[in-house]
């Protein structure tokens, strides 16, 4: 049956609503396939506004490897405004795909994917936008299949309710096994209705599905134990991993925006994974191992990209891009080989330690020379200890003086405020850094228009990191922390003006924590907040702290618990953690030792050089680290 297009009715509501373009599609390289001829339909949401949602590269990789397979069709779907959706509302449009604008209603599946968890009131305005019960034990076959990914899906227990499924880790093969999965049940004839598929699902072990598993609670609160409630499902639930990068060189023709987004450039994935050991980095953690890209593969993506697209930039990314083994010769053979063209490329994260000016001259050689961005993460050498950061003072004043000798102006330094054991005086020794940085840069550039700007935000302890079990701080005393610096720094007669101070009150970060770490006896409070008008809560303009907390005061007394049990209280090495039986091959002893190690200041080393220290992933996922140097140049070499 083929499905109506809502267009005729959006359109109408279009010109009464801000920037209506972001709703009409159409971009170069999006796709529309023919309804009928396929048998597995995919609606992909980052559920954000546009403008965040159709750069993000998991959903653009996801939408195009579906796209490739005969038989299956993906679209994808942003997060509306708020002004249209009260139209939308009022004439009753439902939630549509940008692509063919069909209603997200009429597809099979459902995939969402959730950088942040600040993202789970946004599902469920689209939820009910499209037509679909909120609560995942309300639909029938005539649903889509709601599955999340990303990183939040790690812990995905909040949103329990309201999923039907999850995938945690790399998401390349896990849509297709997913979708051959749904196409065989519908070609069978759907039997044992919703139920039947989301078991087979299940039953693949590879597939989380909250259903299926029944959470036991302790008299005081804790997680007694999570089992499974039908026979074949596993008790844990593994990661998936993609093994070679080369193999999947998506996207391929990535997205042109029609309207202003947050980057327009061409992103190429230079490696997954980081074994850097950051405490406080679930990013890190959760894509470990670390695979790169070859120097020739990169070279590939980036000509077909830019060939698809026009873009001027090139961003070449990873959680560390410094580290790729053979980065210099890749910047140097990208910025040989585009050098008349003027495509600037970016290194969107630096380590201080990885950080040499020929990189950053050859980044810089076709295009502008913008500030530099390191992040010490933590003001003194102590608490650099305690997160694992292994970077000294001496490192980055080195680093900058070089930056600042060769003709930068601006050092942008990223930090957090909260981690373990951290004191009022780790913090404010961020302003003694900033101060050193400064008088550093005046020295060496003999000007004095150096300029240092410090950027910090609570920290919020995340699922499977070695700061899993540590308490947060709360918002109060992280508020009182920050304003100490601020003073400091702005009463710094000599140096003060030249530091630009940009901090995030504490506030959003306890309701980002509250949800990081919670359970299924969440799923109330979220819900109690997205009827309570909570959308974007991403956004500084919408979040509403207030809001949250009413909504956790009327919900959590009834389970006896409070926002803080779940935020500031610090977690035992017996207590079942709510995402337990999600495995992302991190060994839980392991991870308790290092965070004993931590509260020691004991460092560890980057297994990449040193030898294996048995975090469990890659005997756990039978995986391996896959680094170069491959030896290969960037090929052809001529320049373009
Ligand atoms: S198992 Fe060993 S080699 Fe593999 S990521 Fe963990 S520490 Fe590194």
């Amino acid at each position: 049956m083929p499905v109506e297009s809502v267009f005729p009715r959006l359109e109408a509501l279009l010109p009464h609503v801000q920037k209506p373009i972001q709703y009409v599609g159409g971009e170069l390289n999006s796709t529309v396939k023919d309804w009928d001829a396929c048998d597995v339909r995919w609606a992909l949401m980052y559920p954000d506004a546009y403008e965040v949602g159709l750069p993000n590269q998991g959903v653009m990789i996801l939408y195009e490897v579906l796209n490739e397979r005969e038989g299956v069709l993906a679209e994808r779907t942003y997060s509306v405004w708020p002004d249209l959706e009260a139209l939308m509302r009022e004439h009753d449009v439902p939630q549509f795909t940008v692509d063919a604008h069909r209603p997200v209603k009429a597809f099979d599946l459902f995939g969402l994917s959730f950088s942040t968890e600040l993202g789970y009131t946004n599902m469920l305005a689209a939820l009910d936008l499209a037509g679909i019960p909120l609560a995942a034990a309300d639909r029938t076959t005539d649903d889509p299949i709601v599955v999340a990914g990303g990183h939040a899906a790690f812990n995905p227990e909040p949103v329990a309710d309201f999923i039907d499924a999850a995938v945690i880790g790399d998401g390349e093969q896990a849509v297709l096994e997913i979708t051959e999965v749904v196409r065989a049940w519908k070609a069978e004839g759907m039997p044992g209705g919703r139920d039947e598929v989301l078991l087979r699902l299940a039953k693949t072990g590879g597939v989380y599905v909250p259903r299926y598993y029944d959470v036991e609670y302790l008299p005081d609160g804790r997680i007694a134990r999570v089992v499974p409630n039908a026979s074949g499902v596993p008790w844990r639930v593994s990661k998936h991993t993609v093994m070679d990068l080369d193999e999947w060189p998506y996207p391929k023709q990535p997205l042109v925006p029609l309207a202003e987004t947050v980057h327009e450039r061409m992103s190429v994935e230079i490696f997954r994974g980081c074994t850097r050991g950051c405490r406080f980095c679930q990013a890190g953690m959760i894509t470990r191992p670390v695979r790169e890209r070859s120097i020739t593969g990169i070279g590939e993506m980036v000509e077909a990209g830019l060939k698809a697209t026009g873009f001027e930039e090139v961003g070449l990314l990873s959680l560390s891009s410094a580290d790729h083994t053979e980065i210099a010769d890749v910047a140097k053979g990208l910025a040989d080989r585009y050098a008349e063209d003027k495509i600037g490329l970016s290194l969107p994260s630096t380590r201080v330690d990885a950080f040499n000016i020929d990189l950053a001259n050859e980044l810089t050689r076709n295009g502008r020379r913008s500030g530099l961005t390191f992040a010490p993460e933590g003001g003194s050498e102590r608490i650099r200890k305690v997160i694992n950061k292994m970077v000294s003072e001496e490192d980055l004043i080195r680093t900058v003086s070089t930056a600042y000798g060769n003709g930068w102006r601006q050092v942008k330094l990223y930090f957090m405020c909260g981690l373990p054991t951290e004191t009022d005086d780790d913090v404010l020794q961020i302003a003694d850094m900033a101060t050193r940085v400064i008088a550093k840069g005046r020295e060496v550039s003999g000007q004095n228009d150096i300029r240092c700007t410090v950027s910090i935000g609570g920290f919020v302890p995340k699922p499977h990191t070695p700061f899993q079990w540590a308490p947060q701080l709360s918002a109060e005393e992280t508020d009182a922390r920050l304003r100490k610096l601020r003073d400091k720094i702005r009463g710094d007669k000599k140096y003060g003006r030249s530091i630009g101070f940009r901090y995030h009150d504490g506030k959003p970060g306890i309701v980002e924590g509250l949800l990081s770490r919670g359970d299924r006896r969440l799923g109330a409070v979220i819900r109690a907040v997205y009827e309570d008008g909570g959308r974007f809560d991403g956004w500084r303009e919408y979040f509403s702290y207030d809001r949250w907390m009413e909504a956790a005061a009327k919900t959590l007394p009834s389970v006896g618990l409070d926002v803080d049990w779940y935020t500031t209280r610090e977690r035992t090495y017996e207590e079942v953690l709510p995402w337990d039986h999600l495995d992302s091959g991190l060994d839980k002893d392991w991870l308790w030792q290092d965070w004993q190690d931590s509260l020691d200041e004991t460092e560890v080393e980057d297994c990449r050089w040193t030898p294996c220290f048995d975090c469990g992933v890659c005997p756990q996922l039978s995986t391996e680290i896959q680094i170069g140097p491959t030896g290969q140049k960037l090929l052809p070499l001529s320049v373009k």
